[in-house]
């Protein structure tokens, strides 16, 4: 299995749980990559969260946390290959969602990237972002909730 699409020749070390740097999150400057899990009614495994910090011209730490945890020091092309992975060719409800730190996007972030559009609920038709939109597994069809028209079909 490839991490994010990030060639084994791009990976110059791998680490543990005990090498990950948690404490230096809220200082350091650095990007976070979210899972956008939507679904309600199915619990959320792998990777949540990847927090990266640029370590040098050719380093960047990649700190995976979640059901699976790891960390990696990759070169600048294996950045790339995450970027390209995770944040190009987004669905309008992306499957992984970016912060930084401060708020400019790294220049590894795929050219195509732009920030995602609300979306719609489709029962009341209130926008609201595709972090809180709800997408529930059902056998019908796609089916997209606010908060508030999912509480009330429970
Ligand atoms: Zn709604």
């Amino acid at each position: 299995m490839t991490l994010f699409g990030i060639s084994e020749t791009n990976i110059i070390e791998t680490g543990d749980r005990e090498d990950m740097t948690i404490d230096s999150r809220g200082t350091d400057d650095h990007v976070s990559l979210s899972s956008n899990w939507t679904i309600p009614n199915l619990t959320m495994s792998g990777i949540e969260s990847v927090y990266i910090f640029k370590k040098g011209e050719n380093r960047y730490l990649v700190e995976c946390w979640g059901g699976m945890t790891g960390n990696y020091v990759v070169t600048r092309e294996g950045i790339e290959e995450l970027g390209t992975t995770l944040l190009s060719n987004q669905e309008p409800i992306p499957s992984w969602t970016i912060y930084s730190r401060p708020d400019e996007l790294p220049d590894w972030v795929p050219s195509d990237y732009h920030p995602p559009d609300p979306v719609e609920c489709d029962k009341c038709g209130t926008e609201v972002a595709v972090t809180t939109i709800l997408t529930p597994m059902t056998a019908e069809k796609y089916e997209k909730y606010c908060p508030d028209c999912w509480n009330d079909s429970l």
